[in-house]
């Protein structure tokens, strides 16, 4: 066994093998992961979103781990048509027609809206966010090797489209036969077939500007002007920043039988090399048993769910508490849940917090710690099993409310637990420290809190203010109102 195999820790369900795998990176110690981005046309949803949450997941694990990290999430702001069959609308430029911009405008605005939201769900930035108008030339590259290989033929005032029967195991990502997928795409009517094109799993690399067509997108190229292909861009942006090789490759469920396979026939056709090392695929967001889309208009936005009273925390709880690999059915009975156990975790840290009494270390709670701490981390190496991770968490958060209840938890040991608490928080990204920071906050305070927040409520913003100025004078902490809720500061 390598030294990288016996340190490897974490386990993840490979869609290529069909099979749970340990994850041993290509190059020691270092571990590349690339992660389709938004299609920024319109506001990205909350099951986007639950995308976005449990690849963040992975990526803290991975860091949690010990390895560094280089995380890639692209911006698809051209060529993702409204039809998997190449024949479509842009979906940027006909958002951009619908509100009267242009599509610069739209993508740009979207992409930032996106990014706003990533933020505040406390989803870690990616070390680069590139961009597909960006990276025009590295397309235009990729299909030069392609077709110098082989891979391509014209279809005349349509484009240039890659023959998928010439990739020795298109479809293997599917665990289909090249047959049985074509068949699978026709079947389901996924793809219909556009005229000229010589099976349905082909797919185009690069379009031609349609014929007195003015796009606001559009490049000069060998072929003719036009832009490229949703797919091609993937390839093209991945293999720069991470390699012709990496390690992980994320995305939904969807991306499987065409965005992923064809990413797969593309890289390997042009490079001769494994692309991805791990594929993972997360299941969808449904709303009363349909897959949340911006198409059905069944979906709500992260400001959407901040509106209705609900804080960011409380939505990356809930997308994240079930297993990546599940459905999951959104509903706000769920979101009151995520309430509830958020607030079971911030009682317990500021309950802690509060202790000051001084007193030997406990060994039977720090035992009872540990052996939770333990199995967390044990849960999401094991294909992040948030499900068990959490009921591991709450497990300890039962047991150790009954010691301080019976005045066993001293000020050391109550620093410990709140300490393991803080590490297993570099996983869940939900910033528990900020209740630590209130625990320390005198019992009126919280009642003169309670009063204000009721003022306010009935608008009654003189006492609110009223109250303010009594904390900080008499107190010394300071409030401030944001959209999740007032935060407490020592002044
Ligand atoms: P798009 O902007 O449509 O390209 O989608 C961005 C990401 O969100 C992709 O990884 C999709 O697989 C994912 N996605 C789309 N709809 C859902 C959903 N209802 N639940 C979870 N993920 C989704
Ligand atoms: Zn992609």
């Amino acid at each position: 066994m390598t030294a990288e195999k016996k340190n490897a820790r974490l386990k993840i369900f490979n869609t290529m093998t069909r099979r749970k795998q340990l994850v041993v990176p290509i190059e020691s110690g270092s571990v590349r992961m690339y992660c389709c981005g938004p299609t920024v046309y319109d506001y990205q949803h909350i099951g986007n979103m639950r995308t976005y949450v449990w690849q963040d997941v992975l990526r803290r694990t991975l860091e949690f781990d010990g390895y560094k990290v280089k995380h890639v999430r692209n911006i698809t702001d051209v060529g993702h048509l409204t039809s998997q069959a190449d024949s479509g609308q842009d979906k940027v430029e006909e958002s951009a027609k619908k509100r009267h911009k242009t599509a610069w405008e739209i993508s740009e605005m979207f992409m930032n809206i996106f990014f706003d939201d990533t933020e505040t769900l406390n989803i870690l930035p990616p070390h680069v966010s590139p961009r597909a108008t960006q990276h025009i030339k590295e397309m235009l590259e990729l299909i030069k090797k392609l077709e110098e290989k082989g891979y391509t033929y014209v279809i005349e005032k349509d484009g240039i489209y890659y023959d998928t029967s010439k990739f020795k195991h298109y479809g293997k990502l599917t665990g289909m036969s090249f047959d049985e997928l074509n068949k699978y795409l026709k079947g389901g009517a996924r793809v219909e077939l556009v005229p000229g094109k010589k099976h349905i799993t082909d797919f185009a690399l690069w379009k031609f500007s349609p014929e007195n067509v003015k796009r606001d997108m559009e490049w000069d190229s060998p072929y003719g002007k036009g832009f490229p292909g949703w797919h091609i861009e993937c390839s093209a942006m991945s293999m720069k920043y991470l390699g012709e090789s990496f390690d992980i490759h994320c995305g939904g469920v969807d991306h499987i039988p065409i965005h992923h396979t064809n990413e797969i026939a593309q890289s390997e056709g042009a490079t001769g090399k494994r692309f991805a090392k791990y594929w993972v695929h997360g299941e969808f967001l449904e709303v009363d048993g349909k897959k949340m889309s911006k198409s059905l208009g069944n979906f709500y936005t992260v400001d959407d769910i901040i509106k209705k009273g609900y804080s960011w925390r409380e939505l990356r709880y809930a997308l994240m508490a079930a297993h990546y690999r599940s459905l999951l059915n959104f509903t706000f009975k769920a979101l009151d849940a995520a309430r509830g156990s958020i607030e079971r975790i911030a009682e317990f840290i500021r309950n802690l917090s509060n202790i000051t009494e001084e007193g030997p270390e406990n060994k039977g709670i720090r035992k009872i710690v540990d052996s939770a701490f333990g199995r967390f981390v044990g849960a999401v190496n094991d294909d992040l099993n948030m499900p068990k991770a959490l009921a591991e968490l709450f497990g300890m958060i039962s047991k150790i409310n009954k010691e301080i209840e019976k005045g066993a938890v001293k000020k050391d040991d109550a620093k410990y637990i709140i300490d393991a608490v803080l590490v297993l928080d570099r996983i869940l990204g939900l910033k528990l420290e900020e209740f630590a920071k209130q625990g320390v906050v005198p019992e009126e305070v919280m009642k003169l809190l309670e009063e204000r927040r009721k003022a306010r409520e009935e608008r009654n913003f003189e006492l609110a203010d009223r109250i303010r100025k009594r904390i900080r004078d008499e107190y010394g902490f300071i409030i401030e109102d944001t959209k999740n809720g007032e935060v407490i500061k020592k002044a």
